[in-house]
């Protein structure tokens, strides 16, 4: 089967006259102005519940954007119903006719609704034009077209068997039984999208729970999938607490796998739970995650200083440093950091902060109050001890959005608290280190941490990079040499990391569609 080869979809640039920025506009208007009434949906319902809340954009918390409506346990329990009752259906759906579906998805992202999904991306979760034109058009799309491609090659490719005379193996590919949970994080649409989507391609059905602030985007992804000719009750969307939700989906005979996106102690509690529910379940749950980072940037001498400035700057505060993969921790060595420090404040004196609507804003508000005051407090605790440099930023107010401003801080302690804890916000923490102790360094940066996700050496020694990237070989499951941590592209760096950063079955790749099959081999005999 031929199906189109991928290609990365474009970026595009909403210069100040462009087509693409006046639909944006025009898109956010009407978002703004639209107060959607956002619903669950369940087989072919969509489902309105007494319990109705809020959404209000980050960066304008007074503002009500739209609604939605909560479920309980018996809306657990109806969707992974309507999930069971479409799966023979869908699973003996020829796979063409599915990949069909997510091709045609990809298409109408790209085209009549990107504006629409960005606008989504920019009001719900504050991410300003360009950051959510990477995430909800080009990293949606590119997740769908390329996994249709992994998923033709996983059907049309037999894995090389012998097939000795008067006997003919083979292996099929057959969707897991039972159904399948995805946990979606707020942060990326296209991640959103894509966890029930690659489970959804490979014949399973779907129970969708999204973090709450990503419920106003999520409901866009859902119309789509349907517009696309997606059936009812493949995947099935609900908005319930999460505690609620798992009592009911991890006791359930047919619970066959999870693909998350989130916190490393939500992922690890419900492993826990997975854990001491196994004999009831069917079959041994595929546990697929993608949890937390804390993210170095290791400088050498002989760096670039153009080369970490841009890494650490984009790396740390694109989105607010709400990336998994942001860059939080630095080492730099001392004899660069006089004029690393120059251009830091330099350039984030720069930078603008402000609502999304706004397409001069670099950084917009973080996502929750929640956020906001965790991320106040250890600003605060460091702003208090004298042994902490505060290089940059620094303030923040909550008056209209949960605004951060970009803040970097300078420890003595390479093993201070920011260093060590994912904070997932604008905040950099950076240690100067004496020249001489680079290779000392390599060994700080590999045990600060207990995650692994991303990590880039900044160095034009080549002896320098190739130490690095053998004594950093398990620190990170996204390594870069002389850029930024942050931005892997679908098909070009298939992401994740291992350690407490996940499972890493690598979001957009091969290896994390095979997850979502259970291979039956057969053998005839002639
Ligand atoms: N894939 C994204 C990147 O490379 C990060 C995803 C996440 O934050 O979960 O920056």
């Amino acid at each position: 089967f031929n199906v189109p080869a991928p290609q990365n979809e474009p970026v595009l640039n909403y210069g100040p006259n462009s087509l693409e920025r006046a639909a944006l506009k025009a898109a956010l208007q009407e978002g703004r102005a639209s107060r959607t009434e956002i619903p669950m949906y369940i087989g072919d319902k969509q489902i309105f519940t007494g319990k109705r809340f809020e959404i209000r954009p980050p960066h304008d918390h007074k503002h009500v954007l739209a609604h939605f409506y909560e479920g309980d346990k018996d809306t657990v329990t109806q969707a992974i119903d309507a999930a069971l009752a479409a799966k023979h259906n869908w699973e003996n759906m020829p796979w063409e006719q599915r990949a069909a579906i997510f091709l045609k998805a990809a298409d109408l992202f790209a085209g009549p609704y990107r504006a629409k999904i960005n606008a989504a991306t920019m009001l719900g979760q504050s991410k300003n034009a360009y950051q959510a034109e990477i995430d909800s058009a080009c990293e949606l799309v590119d997740f769908l077209r390329f996994n249709v491609h992994y998923m033709t090659e996983i059907y049309s490719q037999q894995p090389p068997v012998p097939t000795p005379k008067g006997i003919w193996n083979r292996v099929e590919q057959r969707p897991l039984e039972g159904f399948v949970f995805a946990l979606t994080p707020f942060n990326f649409t296209a991640i959103a999208g894509n966890l029930p989507a690659s489970a959804a391609m490979m014949g399973n059905v779907v129970v969708w729970k999204p973090a709450y602030p990503q419920i106003y985007a999520a409901n866009v992804l859902m119309q789509v999938f349907l517009e696309a000719g997606l059936p009812p009750g493949v995947i099935n969307l609900i908005y319930v607490d999460g505690p609620v939700a798992g009592d009911v989906i991890f006791s359930h005979p047919d619970f066959a796998g999870i693909h998350f996106t989130g916190s490393t102690a939500v992922f690890q509690n419900i492993w826990q739970t997975i854990g001491t529910n196994i004999h009831k379940y069917k079959t041994y749950p595929r546990i697929v995650g993608e949890t937390g980072g804390k993210d170095f940037v290791l400088a050498h001498p002989s760096a670039d200083i153009d080369v970490l400035t841009t890494a650490l700057v984009r790396g740390a505060f694109e989105y607010q440093g709400q990336k998994c993969s942001a860059a939080s921790r630095a080492y730099i060595p001392a004899s660069l950091w006089p004029k690393l420090k120059e251009n830091l404040q330099r350039d984030l004196a720069t930078i603008k902060m402000g609502p999304t609507e706004d397409f001069e804003n670099f950084v917009n508000a973080v996502i929750t109050e929640a956020s906001f005051d965790k991320l106040a407090k250890y600003i605060d605790e460091a702003k208090a001890n004298p042994e902490v440099e505060l290089v940059a930023g620094g303030n923040y107010d909550k008056s209209v959005g949960w605004f951060i401003e970009p803040t970097i801080i300078k420890v003595t302690d390479p093993y201070y608290v920011t260093m060590c804890t994912e904070l997932f916000g604008p905040v950099l923490t950076v240690y100067v280190y004496e020249d001489a102790e680079f290779d000392e360094m390599l060994k700080v940066v590999d045990k600060t941490s207990p995650y692994a996700l991303t990590g880039s050496i900044i160095s034009q020694d080549r002896y320098a990079i190739a130490k690095a990237t053998q004594e950093l070989r398990n620190a990170a499951g996204n390594f870069y040499i002389n850029d930024k941590p942050t931005g892997a592209v679908v098909g070009q760096q298939p992401f994740g990391g291992a350690r407490e950063s996940g499972t890493n079955d690598k979001a957009g790749s091969m290896i994390n569609l095979l997850r979502w099959v259970s291979p039956r081999t057969i053998k005839e005999t002639f």
